[in-house]
């Protein structure tokens, strides 16, 4: 507001002075040669204030914060011990650990793990991205690595700390392989001063330094920066399993009121493949359900409408034709049968209210957490995939654009199925496999798919009409009414092989 003020003044001063006849060009000239030299003084201030972000001291996380990643915390307490009693680890000749590496998907708890081992050894805490010390300007990148260790430096004394630990997340951007970008001159500097800084950590310092970093694809790090002696850990920080995503739900549900009935632990079986901030936004999301349905408690309805958004995405206001309602109820009636049939009370909502990108979906309830794929799962997860467009075809005699993002999943599976060696070619090389041999064994598996749910679907044309006909009226079917009408409405079908 100031500084509109200012140059209104000095613009109406230069006009009544150059009325008055009075030549103000060499005044003004001055004027902004010492703004320019002004801004320039006033970015390397910024520059010289580049320390990373102290977290708020009413913020502290401590490892009781971060749900399940139990290996992850043993693996940091452990490193952190030496730390924390490094009288101990001088006698035996330990040298303290100067880097920790936190690798795992985005969304995990690897900034929350960070800041609790800083929590926990006591240390004074600065955080920054890789993209922070990312500029066009040589040097830049440098200057802010030295900056950001002696800032950290220069807070653990103030705090009157012995220990400091310093939280680099996105590390891959910083850290990337040395040679490879395209003005790779400037990032190459900037993580050979990285490498400087961390070779220089010493048990001798005044201020240890303790350097933690975050990425998702450690296989882009500089093999330098991996070497022992640099970052002596390398923690995996997974996405959670049934127990763990139990354990997050509690936490991020702590500060709300929920229902006497809730049952988190189904929440949580519902919810494989969630990382712990899908977690933390699905509680968000049955809080704000609650809030729009005038409700004083979160309800089990809530979570599950917000499972939904949070894996499809808002629902959308436009609704599609009739006619487009019509072949979408066809399609996801396709996929809920065929899931029922190859796996038996796996469906647990089928749905044409649009959401996101898609018209409409089917949720699938997953047994049990599984890590290792069989050759019979990996095809009947391919089967279910692709009975959307079989479905479509057979009532509609044709298909449509709707089946494209299935197929793309079908086929990558069916590589992963070649790549497993389970395709007619064996056991193969990945690296060296011609691609027209993968797609030829990638066509003849998707093919042999397509034959079998054909003849499936075909046997129960007659209850697909009628599923995807109440599904065209309701709009939405659970999974329990979904098989509550197949048996209801198909006895004899279901008498001879369903389920
Ligand atoms: P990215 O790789 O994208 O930087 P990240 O692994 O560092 O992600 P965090 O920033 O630690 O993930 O997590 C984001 C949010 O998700 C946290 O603030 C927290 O609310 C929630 N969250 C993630 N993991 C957990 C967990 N294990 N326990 C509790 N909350 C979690």
């Amino acid at each position: 507001m100031l500084k509109e003020i200012g140059i209104g003044v000095a613009v109406a001063a230069f006009t009544f002075f150059f009325l008055q006849g009075i030549n103000l060009l060499p005044l003004l000239f001055l004027c902004v040669l010492s703004y320019f030299l002004y801004s320039l003084s006033g970015m390397k201030v910024m520059n010289k204030g580049f320390q990373g972000q102290v977290p708020s001291k009413s913020k502290r996380i401590t490892f009781a914060d971060v749900g399940g990643q139990e290996n992850a915390k043993m693996e940091i307490r452990e490193a952190l011990e030496f730390i924390k009693d490094s009288s101990r680890a001088q006698k035996l000749g330990i040298r303290p650990l100067k880097g920790i590496l936190l690798a795992g998907p985005p969304g995990t708890g690897k900034t929350l793990l960070a800041k609790a081992a800083a929590a926990y050894t006591g240390a004074s805490f600065v955080a920054t991205a890789g993209s922070e010390f990312v500029e066009m300007y040589a040097g830049v990148g440098a200057q802010r690595v030295r900056e950001l260790f002696k800032g950290a430096r220069e807070l653990a004394r103030r705090e009157n700390k012995k220990n400091a630990a310093v939280f680099i997340d996105e590390i891959d951007v910083l850290g990337g392989k040395r040679g490879q970008h395209s003005g790779h001159l400037e990032y190459d500097q900037t993580l050979n001063q990285l490498l400087v800084e961390m070779d220089g950590i010493s048990t001798d310092d005044e201020v240890r330094i303790l350097l933690l970093a975050a990425t998702n694809r450690v296989d882009l790090l500089d093999p330098a920066l991996l070497r022992p002696g640099r970052f002596d850990r390398i923690i995996r920080v997974e996405l959670p399993d049934k127990e763990a995503r139990l354990q997050i739900l509690k936490l991020h549900t702590a500060n709300k009121p929920l229902a006497k009935d809730i049952d988190l632990e189904d929440i949580a079986r519902q919810t494989f493949g969630f990382s712990g901030a899908h977690l933390e936004s699905l509680a968000n999301e049955a809080a704000i359900f609650a809030l729009r349905g005038g409700e004083k408690t979160l309800l089990q309805k809530h979570f599950v409408e917000a499972i939904d958004k949070v894996m499809m995405g808002e629902k959308l206001d436009r609704r599609p034709s009739d006619e487009d309602l019509k072949r979408v109820a066809i399609h996801e009636a396709g996929h809920a049968l065929l899931s029922e049939r190859v796996r038996p009370n796996s469906v647990s909502a089928v749905t044409i209210v649009p959401r996101g990108e898609a018209l409409g979906y089917i949720r699938q309830m997953p047994e049990a957490d599984s890590y290792l794929l069989t050759k019979q799962h990996l095809e009947e997860q391919i089967q279910v995939l692709i009975a959307g467009a079989i479905a479509e075809e057979m009532l509609l005699n044709s298909r449509s654009t709707g089946a494209s993002n299935d197929f793309n999943q079908a086929a990558r599976l069916a590589q992963r199925m070649v790549f497993a060696g389970m395709s007619h070619l064996g056991i193969v090389d990945q690296d060296s496999l011609p691609q027209n041999l993968l797609h030829r064994a990638v066509t003849r598996i998707l093919r042999a798919q397509e034959k079998f749910v054909t003849e499936e679907l075909k046997g129960k044309i007659h209850i697909l009409r009628l599923v995807s006909r109440e599904l065209f009226r309701e709009e939405k079917l659970s999974g329990e009414s979904l098989r509550q009408f197949i048996h209801s409405e198909d006895k004899p079908a279901s008498q001879v092989s369903w389920g």
